[in-house]
């Protein structure tokens, strides 16, 4: 343990960043691999790369839930089926099958996460609909970082895939859990920080989380980029780079009003305004975690990486 710490010195955290991409850069086999072309070009560097559930999936999953919960179970494992197969589908396009291909391995890694579902689905709800959400929501982020980590392997990205479970705890306020910082922090120290002595990359799970007896937790709808702060926070990075399919941070909806523009700059505190302002854009908890280490956030838009996009900072 010792020398590992010995190492550890040798990473300075403060050069590192956190990624994170949300549903929409992982939408399409296009975006896919326009998201892994970003990546590929900040590979050098040691990057936390938070990603959510593909899609609309979340949306998908909770349908199971609430079939699983009426006890309408051949609904709930019919529905489950079509999201298997469009995430076997992605998989078989993205990665190869030949025998130094990623394939078979992400193939084994998707299916013990079906079958712990499959396994639930059958079964008849006796604990709390927010209980049964958690336990099946929580399979989209895990099936699509399982997916993309092997697609940046074989595509020349090397990395460590985690499952943010076993980091991040919370207690048990089902679909809107807590982090315990503490422990969670230890566990960023003693698991995390040392992944980076071996890849540069890793790859892990927004929204998600787990109680200390190990049931899954998530931190509430759209709770990726909150994932990405904590991370940030718990590493003290130089920075988090937030995805998306906009150009930035907007002054007003451009579908609604064709004078919006970017911003180039905020302050926390004028981000803050506008998350709580309902404006869709990022998780309103993200802020605090950074603001408090003085962390500054990029929104830029992965359709077009050269876009400056808005950087939201102290504003010193
Ligand atoms: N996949 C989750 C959701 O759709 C979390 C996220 O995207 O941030 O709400
Ligand atoms: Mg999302």
């Amino acid at each position: 343990m010792q020398s590992v710490f010995l190492y550890l010195r040798a990473i300075n955290f403060r050069m590192m960043k956190v990624y994170k991409f949300g549903g929409a850069s992982v939408s399409t086999i296009e975006r896919i691999k326009q998201t892994a072309d970003i990546l590929r070009a900040h590979k050098e560097e040691k990057i936390l790369v938070v990603i959510s559930a593909m899609g609309k999936t979340t949306n998908a999953l909770e349908k199971v839930a609430e079939a699983f919960f009426d006890k309408r179970n051949p609904e709930a494992l019919q529905l489950f089926e079509a999201i298997k197969e469009q995430h076997i589908a992605v998989a078989r396009q993205l990665l190869s099958q030949t025998l130094r291909g990623q394939y078979d391995e992400a193939y084994n890694r998707l299916f013990s996460f079906f079958t712990e579902i499959e396994w639930l689905l059958h079964d008849k709800p006796v604990q709390s609909y927010d209980y049964y959400y958690d336990q099946i929501v929580c399979i989209g982020e895990l099936l699509s970082t399982a997916i993309m980590s092997a697609y940046f392997e074989e595509t020349g990205i090397a990395n460590t895939w985690i499952d943010v479970r076993d980091i991040l705890r919370t207690d048990d306020i089902f679909r809107a859990a807590n982090i315990d910082w503490k422990f969670s922090q230890q566990q960023v120290d003693t698991i995390i920080k040392p992944l980076f002595l071996t890849n540069n990359i890793v790859v892990t799970q927004g929204f998600i989380a787990a109680t200390d007896e190990n049931e899954s937790t998530t931190l509430g709808r759209e709770g990726s980029d909150y994932t990405a702060a904590v991370f940030a926070n718990m590493l003290d990075t130089k920075s988090l780079t937030v995805w998306k399919d906009v150009p930035g941070i907007m002054s007003a909806d451009p579908a609604k009003d064709s004078n919006a523009t970017v911003f180039d700059t905020l302050t926390y505190q004028e981000m803050t305004e506008i998350s709580h302002n309902g404006a869709k854009v990022i998780h309103p908890k993200t802020i605090k975690p950074l603001q408090d280490k003085d962390i500054p956030m990029f929104v830029k838009c992965f359709l077009d990486y050269k876009l400056p996009g808005t950087v939201i900072s102290n504003g010193h």
